[in-house]
């Protein structure tokens, strides 16, 4: 089959991925063969390949948004048909024993495998993973729309999550950044009620896309929204928005930072988390997290924008992705 593998980690610039040819992977105990229709790319798959992820497995295919159908199966895997269409996310596997597994917060697992990171990923023909890690899609959202609710989505869901809003009905909410994760996140809290305010940087291709979406207020990255946020979430991996976003963060307010890596936070007065303000990083999710979502998408009638790429073009689509040159998100189409 043909897969795109990184070696090792580079500037994307460099075109660190390989096209190889490579053994169709076999199924073992517990696991399904997926034929990958589409994989959407996500800002990790970024940290990986230029390597703020440290990496895990060498070579590693990429990519944790896979949508495929399944093609063979192994043995104890027998609840599923070949020709199920599934998704496959970036919580690959857990372990199933620690202490953040029996206690219901699998995202936290000591010993947790990670689609495109750890276990080879959905930049690829064909991938294998774990049955019990794989995701009914609703059948609203075909192959490649459905592919970024997988990370984008579901990690912006845990993100909303987190805020520990109670009342989404007329909350302000602040999004900072506003690439696949923000453009769902943002129809996820419209649906509920929210007012959003976006923060962003691109204004051709972002902001315009937020202002479609409903939100209530556009600016600029380091602007200052016109009303006081009850919640906010990063999505850009830049620090120096966390005392941004706090300046715009009222008394009891939570701030998310729905990233995977992120670069330093500057010190900040403390006066700027006084009034029990809090700010709390997402880690993975649980399937919990995804299941929920994706029945919340459905229902709420989510629409992801895509822009799609050819599988042989998976270089180009992360330069694209770094350079805020995607509106919403980014999707490799595979066969
Ligand atoms: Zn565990
Ligand atoms: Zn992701």
């Amino acid at each position: 089959m043909r897969a795109w593998l990184l070696k090792t980690p580079a500037p994307v610039a460099s075109r660190p991925l390989e096209l190889s040819e490579v053994d169709v992977p076999v199924p073992r105990d517990g696991e399904l063969l997926l034929k990958v229709s589409a994989c959407a790319v996500c800002r990790t798959d970024l940290h990986v390949v230029e390597g703020e992820l440290p990496a895990r497995r060498s070579p590693v295919i990429p990519g944790h948004q896979v949508v495929g159908r399944v093609a063979a199966i192994g043995a104890g895997a027998e609840a599923f048909n070949v020709g199920d269409r599934v998704g496959l996310a970036w919580l690959g596997r857990t372990c199933g024993e620690c202490r953040f597994c029996r206690g219901g917060r699998e995202n936290l697992c000591e010993r947790a495998e990670f689609t495109g990171w750890t276990r080879d990923g959905g930049y690829a023909e064909f991938v294998a993973a774990d049955a019990r890690f794989v995701y009914a899609l609703p059948s609203g959202f075909d192959d490649v729309q459905a592919a970024p609710l997988l990370c984008a989505g579901i990690i912006g869901y845990r993100a909303l999550r987190l805020t520990g809003l109670q009342t989404w009905a007329g909350a302000r909410l602040g999004i900072y950044g506003f690439g696949a994760a923000g453009h769902v996140a943002i129809q996820i809290a419209r649906s509920r009620g929210a007012e959003v305010f976006v923060m962003t940087r691109d204004r051709e291709r972002h902001q315009a896309l937020a202002s479609e979406l409903g939100a209530t207020w556009v600016g600029g990255a380091d602007e200052e929204p016109p009303a006081r946020l009850d919640a906010a979430l990063i999505f850009a991996p830049a620090g120096e928005l966390v005392p941004a976003a706090l300046k715009s963060l009222d008394k009891g307010g939570a701030l998310v930072t729905g990233g995977i890596h992120m670069s330093d936070i500057p010190s900040l007065p403390y006066a700027l988390i006084y009034g029990e303000r809090v700010v709390r990083s997402v880690a993975n999710n649980t399937r919990e997290d995804g299941r929920a979502f994706l029945e919340e998408a459905a229902l709420s009638g989510v629409r992801t924008h895509v822009q799609t790429f050819p599988l042989e073009e998976a270089n180009e689509a992360l330069f694209a992705l770094k350079h805020d040159a995607v509106r919403g998100a980014c999707v490799l189409l595979v066969s």
